[in-house]
């Protein structure tokens, strides 16, 4: 299907790029475009200008330190997906980042993109929530950091102001033994997810602490699972504990019923889901 017509811009810096959505009410950002074309063909959307991002430098890196990991908004899958630091320095982001779609897809997305574009059923975004990143934003009124939960307000909606452009999402430091697993189920490899769960936790004397659970596909909106954590926290993480948490994970969602699957199919996911991601966590 033919794209509407619109005018492209390629600014070479953040001003001007901020500086052209700051004038023109309609104008979009577009970085990998791997959501928004597809957007634009089904005209879904009807932008009058097209900001692309990619000749803005310095939004691609991913950097290691001690105060955590940080990706760039030009940062793509793949860029994740090679980076051998990540296997390590945030093992959840680089397992959930295995699942995002099929590799011409993968070599175009970006961070930025994903989590301007705000798919409930994103892993990217899902990492976000569960491990308490910041976004960072830039726009004519300046920079802000803002917690991802509450960057993301609803599906496809964030709080990002109509001239304001994502920079970098930072991930909190990743102690070397906490517990943790993303598992999801697709209809097929590549596809977005049915449901998703991101998990962690750490071990205090024995029992499970400061665990964190956050959803994808199953909820209308980005978020930890609080009942699930509670039910999980200050136990010693045995069969009983697994199944208990699990079961509270598929009590506190509120999965939508769509034409891909039932609301009730969705929430049996979630409790499945939730299980086998403990035990993994348990095992490592
Ligand atoms: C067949 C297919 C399967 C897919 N499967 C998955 C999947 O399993 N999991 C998954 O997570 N994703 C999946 N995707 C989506 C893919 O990961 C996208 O690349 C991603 O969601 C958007 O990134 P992008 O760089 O392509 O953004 P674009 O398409 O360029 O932009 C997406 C949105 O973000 C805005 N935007 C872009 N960059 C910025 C910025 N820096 N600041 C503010 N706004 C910005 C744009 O205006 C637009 O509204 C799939 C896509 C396809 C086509």
């Amino acid at each position: 299907m033919k794209l509407p017509a619109f005018d492209y811009a390629a600014p070479q810096t953040l001003a001007e790029a901020i500086a052209l959505l700051a004038t023109h009410a309609d104008a979009l950002p577009i970085s990998g475009g791997q959501s928004l074309i597809p957007i634009l063909a089904f005209r879904l959307a009807a932008p009058s200008l097209l900001v692309d991002l990619r000749c803005i430098p310095g939004l691609d890196a991913i950097t290691v330190s001690a105060t955590g990991v940080s990706l760039g908004a030009k940062v793509r899958w793949c860029d994740i997906e090679q980076d051998e630091r990540l296997a390590s320095a945030h093992p959840l982001l680089a397992e959930a980042v295995n699942y995002i779609a099929h590799y011409p897809i993968r070599s175009r997305g970006t961070v930025g993109g994903s989590l301007a574009h705000a798919d409930t059923a994103a892993e990217l975004p899902g990492i976000a929530v569960t491990c308490d990143a910041e976004i960072v934003v830039i726009g004519s009124a300046g920079t802000r950091a803002i917690a991802a939960q509450d960057f993301f307000v609803g599906p496809m909606m964030t709080s990002l102001a109509h001239d304001e452009l994502v920079t970098e999402l930072r991930l909190p430091p990743w102690p070397p033994a906490r517990r943790w697993a993303f598992e999801e189920f697709a209809r097929q490899h590549g596809a977005f997810a049915l449901a998703g769960i991101a998990l962690y936790y750490d071990l205090q004397g024995g029992v499970a602490a400061n665990t964190h659970i956050g959803v994808i596909g199953a909820s209308s909106k980005l978020q930890r699972i609080a009942e699930a954590e509670a039910a999980l926290n200050g136990r010693v993480v045995d069969e009983a504990a697994i199944l208990e948490t699990a079961k509270a994970a598929a009590a506190a969602v509120d999965p939508a019923d769509d034409i891909d699957a039932p609301a009730a199919y969705r929430r049996s996911l979630v409790e499945t889901l939730t299980e086998r991601a403990l035990q993994r966590a348990r095992g490592r």
